[in-house]
């Protein structure tokens, strides 16, 4: 499968399409989910184009996917549910039985309240 340009997280990297930014630096995009599932729930997604974790991994760069990482860190560090405050979680939706929707490698962090079952 080849990456879609014209998936919902392309346009907000475009700039087509408005979001509520979190952070942002060369190398990631953080903003809120339109449809959060908790309390806090934010998206974290590569700038480059990459379709899923697999792809993430397989493609980026070393810096890339250390950069992205970090940048998970900062963000929970942003929003005060770092590891060190209320602690958080990150999930990773990948292909049909995972349950992607958006065809563009992101994590979601979830936070600000007990985030329950660790899947239902
Ligand atoms: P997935 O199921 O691919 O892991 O998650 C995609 C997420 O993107 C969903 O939680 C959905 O609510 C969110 N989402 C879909 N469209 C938009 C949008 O236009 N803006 C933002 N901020 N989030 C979106």
């Amino acid at each position: 499968m080849s990456y879609d340009k014209n998936n919902i997280f392309a346009k907000i990297l475009r700039g087509e399409i408005p979001c509520k930014k979190v952070y942002e630096n060369e190398y990631v995009l953080s903003f809120y989910d339109t449809n959060p599932k908790k309390k806090i729930h934010v998206l974290v997604i590569p700038k480059n184009e990459y379709i899923d974790l697999d792809d993430f991994t397989n493609k980026a760069s070393d810096k890339e996917i250390v950069e992205f990482n970090k940048a998970i860190l900062h963000v929970v560090k942003m929003l005060k549910i770092s590891s060190h405050e209320r602690g958080y979680r990150v999930l990773s939706n990948i292909g049909k039985d995972g349950g992607q929707e958006v065809p563009h490698f992101h994590y979601h962090i979830f936070g600000g309240e007990q985030i329950g079952k660790m899947v239902v």
